[in-house]
């Protein structure tokens, strides 16, 4: 169990202004494994002048500096990969070798990519009369889900402080033990007081605090579309430059010639990584109606191989989503597909046979789903796949871009060619074609209502950049 009873402000571990307190779930046991504060308004205004401060002379460093500082970051996060794994195993509920795997290592992958990137920021363009130079936008504040404790972090904090920002980060109050640890790391490798603070404490106090202040020039949220909406209202009254990673409901879609077996197994294992809860997750799978009974057989068959237990068991592929309300939206929308008559291959809204504490779903495919169904169209987040069958390829692509959100997508075609054509008609930020590997350096982010902006890579640095037009 952690107790953390402070918060990191301007350098240091001070006492926050209320007593609140939040207590952290561990997920696969439902005991408390930690507490952390509940911050306030007040403490807010610290943090932000702090970063305030910070910002006048961490801006004016050298790329050469800045790179220095983010090597020491990934060397720490490299060094500690195991531990991170741990807590994310702890309070999320990963299961602890996936979790050191995917959390430690998405953590590896994002600062690594970043150490050469401040030099970018030294780069000018010339336009006729015109030098072109980039400049930091500022104080930002960050606003970060449960579902990569670390990785939503580093993914807006690596970019920041490539481009010379100063930051405010609030994590999700599910998983806020990571985000300490993290505060830790950079403690340790001497990060200059007030570049990065940390605020604890709900969305709708610390988050909406962050928003309004007129000091912060930024708010990066990754979150729900609700949330992410509150947000750009609130930053609109003082003119904030807002990104927003938001929802998805993202579709893998089988060309003709795909091989569907294959597709099928990739689908029905795939949506059970991190219990579902992948904002980019593959959750709806478009096959064409004569392949559905092939897919349907290979995705139950892969749904039903994945071994669900808690983070710490030993054999387990998936754990637990990560609270008792994730449990509950997720299988009320499971008990809603039965309802609005969807096919329930496997899985199902009961927990998991032989337990009866933790936070567990059964992986759950749905076969014979229409494009109007709730389950088609809402994002789960949970270990919950649709299939759904498709007449014409044209018909297909409807089906892909027939959604409020544009995060991500797949398509398989036996020619790549096919596939890659595929591609560029699905209106989503990312698509993989015949299973092409996540890039930790590609742009990442939504169209429509899966947000603004793009993170990960060189892209990555534009949300933190002012462009700045010097005449000669
Ligand atoms: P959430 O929207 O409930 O919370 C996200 C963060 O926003 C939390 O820190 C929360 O405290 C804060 N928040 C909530 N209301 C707020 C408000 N009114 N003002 C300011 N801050 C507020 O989301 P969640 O349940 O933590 O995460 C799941 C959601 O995140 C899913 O919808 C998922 O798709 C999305 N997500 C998106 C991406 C992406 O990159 N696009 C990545 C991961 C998760």
């Amino acid at each position: 169990m952690q107790v953390h009873e402070k918060l990191y402000i301007n350098g240091a571990w001070v006492a926050p202004k209320g007593t609140d307190k939040i207590e952290v779930i561990d997920p696969s046991t439902e005991q408390v494994c930690g507490v952390v504060p509940a911050g306030n308004g007040g403490d807010v205004d610290d943090a932000v002048a702090a970063a305030k401060a910070a910002f006048a002379t961490w801006s004016q460093t050298s790329a050469q500096e800045r790179s220095n500082f983010i090597k020491m970051l990934s060397e720490k996060v490299t060094e500690n990969a195991a531990k991170i794994g741990e807590l994310c195993a702890t309070e999320l509920g990963t299961p602890l070798q996936t979790s050191i795997g995917m959390h430690g290592g998405l953590g590896i992958g994002v600062t690594s990519s970043y150490i050469d990137l401040p030099f970018e920021m030294e780069k000018e363009e010339e336009i006729g009369n015109s030098i072109v130079v980039k400049e930091p936008i500022g104080v930002c504040a960050f606003i970060t889900p449960w579902n990569f404790p670390l990785h939503q972090i580093l993914a807006k904090l690596s970019p920041a402080l490539a481009a010379g920002c100063t930051v405010v980060v609030k994590p999700s109050s599910d998983t806020p033990l990571t985000a300490y640890y993290l505060a830790e790391l950079l403690d340790e490798i001497g990060l200059p007081a007030g570049v990065f603070n940390l605020v604890t404490g709900p969305g709708r106090t610390v988050g909406e605090a962050m928003c309004i202040h007129p000091d912060v020039d930024m708010v990066s949220i990754t979150g729900s579309t609700e949330a992410g909406v509150r947000v750009a209202e609130l930053a609109a009254g003082t003119v904030k430059r807002v990104a927003q990673e938001l929802g998805g409901k993202s579709a893998m879609v089988a060309l003709e010639d795909a091989d569907m077996a294959e597709v099928g197994a990739r689908a029905g294992g795939g949506i059970c990584g991190n219990s579902g809860q992948v904002c980019a997750a593959l959750s709806r799978l478009i096959v064409p109606r004569s392949g559905q009974a092939e897919a349907v057989a290979a995705a139950k068959a892969a749904a039903e191989s994945v071994v669900v237990g808690g983070a710490f068991e030993e054999g387990v592929v998936m754990g637990p989503v990560s609270s008792r309300a994730q449990q509950e939206t997720v299988t009320d929308y499971i008990r809603k597909g039965v309802e609005e008559g969807a096919t329930l291959v496997t899985g199902g809204p009961e927990m998991p046979e032989g337990r009866n504490v933790g936070f567990f779903v059964k992986p759950t495919v749905f076969a014979d789903v229409t494009s109007d169904m709730a389950i088609a169209q809402e994002e789960i987040f949970g270990p919950v796949l649709c299939v759904i069958p498709y007449d014409t390829e044209e018909e297909a692509i409807e089906i892909a871009n027939d959604s409020v959100f544009g995060l991500s997508g797949a398509v398989f075609a036996a020619d790549p060619e096919r596939g890659k054509a595929a591609a560029r008609q699905i209106r989503t930020g990312q698509v993989s074609v015949n299973g092409g590997a996540f890039n930790v350096a590609a742009p990442f982010g939504g169209y429509k209502q899966s947000g603004n902006g793009r993170e990960l890579g060189p892209h990555g640095i534009a949300e933190f950049v002012e462009l700045k037009a010097i005449q000669m």
